[in-house]
């Protein structure tokens, strides 16, 4: 029987009370999870599968990673919450810690999503006095007014415009097209070191390195948002390293928690000291249990290798997807273990839900592509059975519609 379809069942009826209880802004969610250990989730029912969703590129350390647990167990126990009128340990460790993995001085300020990093960002640039901003088309920054103005996707903006201006957006991974929209008018540039949501896109070789040239001829400052490529995702801390790019503001979230919300705007030089007090703020930023719970991430991530085990792991999923050649697959881009698996036609969907019923989770990021995240922590083991079972899912597809090749 494939996961979650009993009407009967208790995936259903935890279904049934979601949609009564829940607002509709996600739609109704696939599959009711109750235990996660490590790269396997368990649903409702007591059906296991191997999670490469990993809640959306957060989980680095899996499911219930005994690190993450010891931290927020003793975090909790101890001191839960001080707000910011309180200076907590954990959160100063954490802003210390991340400042050393760039290598550079500079300041953090701390959120509670992605979005909210990039609403910081956006502020700092607000804060240098020019009034304009750029960021990509097809780039996503997140779902509040001002990260939604970033946004280069019209649908998610659409409903909710008038968003703060005044934004151009330029096609992604085209220097020529950056070059030609950021002046000294120009806050700031916001880009993506790979755009995750828009399908795991990958710019051209040097477009990184060609956005800090440009940004610095005009004193505007690079933002990048390493919310879903930062924190190892993509075998590096931050996936800009890989073109030895520095930015002036870097943004984290996601993964750094380890399940816990928590997100990251770290800035460097000049602009490191544009908040000041009273300009910007959050309840729950630097929360000290979110804090321990992100340095148990960074602990277990230097301590058990996992920058050199992403980038092995990743080229091992890569090549059994690609070999043999199965006719579904046109492509397999990304980096580490943020991959999107490019599918010859619009067929994503429903090779999701093939996969799923052969207990694989995988997230159809756009019509034509699977995005791929398991954890830092994924085996070779899984990797494996992973491979075999999406490439029999994806043979369940072409079945269905032979044409779909
Ligand atoms: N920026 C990027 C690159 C993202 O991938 C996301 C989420 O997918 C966000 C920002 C928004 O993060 P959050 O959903 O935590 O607000």
């Amino acid at each position: 029987m494939s996961g979650g379809a009993d009407p009967g069942g208790a995936n259903a009826a935890l279904t049934r009370r979601w949609r009564g209880a829940l607002m509709d802004n996600f739609g109704t969610p696939r599959l009711p999870l109750v235990q996660g250990r490590g790269t396997w989730v368990r649903d409702a029912e007591g059906r296991e599968y191997l999670d490469f969703v990993g809640g959306i590129a957060v989980n680095a350390l899996g499911h219930a990673h005994p690190a993450v647990v010891r931290a927020v167990g003793e975090q909790i126990a101890s001191l839960g919450h001080v707000s910011n009128l309180f200076i907590a340990e954990p959160t100063v460790r954490l802003a210390e810690r991340l400042l050393r993995l760039a290598g550079r001085e500079g300041r953090v300020y701390f959120s509670n999503s992605g979005a909210e990093a990039n609403e910081a960002a956006f502020k700092i640039g607000r804060l240098t006095g020019r009034p304009h901003l750029v960021a990509a088309t097809g780039g996503f920054h997140g779902r509040t007014m001002g990260a939604l103005a970033l946004t280069g996707q019209e649908a998610k903006r659409r409903p909710f415009r008038p968003l703060p201006g005044d934004v151009t957006h330029v096609p992604y991974g085209d220097a020529d097209a950056l070059r030609a929209a950021v002046g000294t008018r120009t806050a700031l540039a916001v880009l993506e070191p790979v755009q995750g949501e828009n399908g795991v896109i990958v710019p051209p070789p040097g477009y990184l390195r060609a956005a800090r040239e440009i940004t610095a001829a005009s004193g505007t400052l690079l933002v990048l948002d390493e919310i879903q490529t930062g924190v190892g995702r993509t075998g590096r801390w931050f996936a800009a390293e890989a073109e030895g790019v520095e930015a002036d503001v870097v943004t984290l979230a996601k993964g750094l928690g380890g399940g816990l919300p928590i997100g990251a705007t770290l800035a460097f030089g000049a602009a490191a000291a544009l908040l000041t007090p009273g300009t910007h703020g959050s309840t729950f930023g630097g929360n000290p249990v979110v804090c321990a719970a992100a340095l148990a991430v960074l602990d277990t991530i230097e301590e058990a290798g996992l920058l050199e085990a992403v980038t092995r792991a990743g080229e091992r999923l890569r090549r059994g997807l690609r070999l043999p050649a199965h006719p579904l697959v046109r492509e397999i881009r990304g980096a580490g273990l943020l991959l999107g698996v490019v599918l010859g036609d619009e067929v994503a969907a429903r090779v999701q839900r093939a996969a799923q019923d052969r207990g694989l989770l995988v997230n159809a990021v756009a019509p034509d592509v699977i995005r791929l995240a398991p954890p830092l922590t994924v085996t070779d083991g899984e990797v494996d059975v992973f491979v075999d079972g999406l490439r029999a899912a994806l043979s369940d597809v072409l079945e269905e519609t032979p044409t779909a090749a």
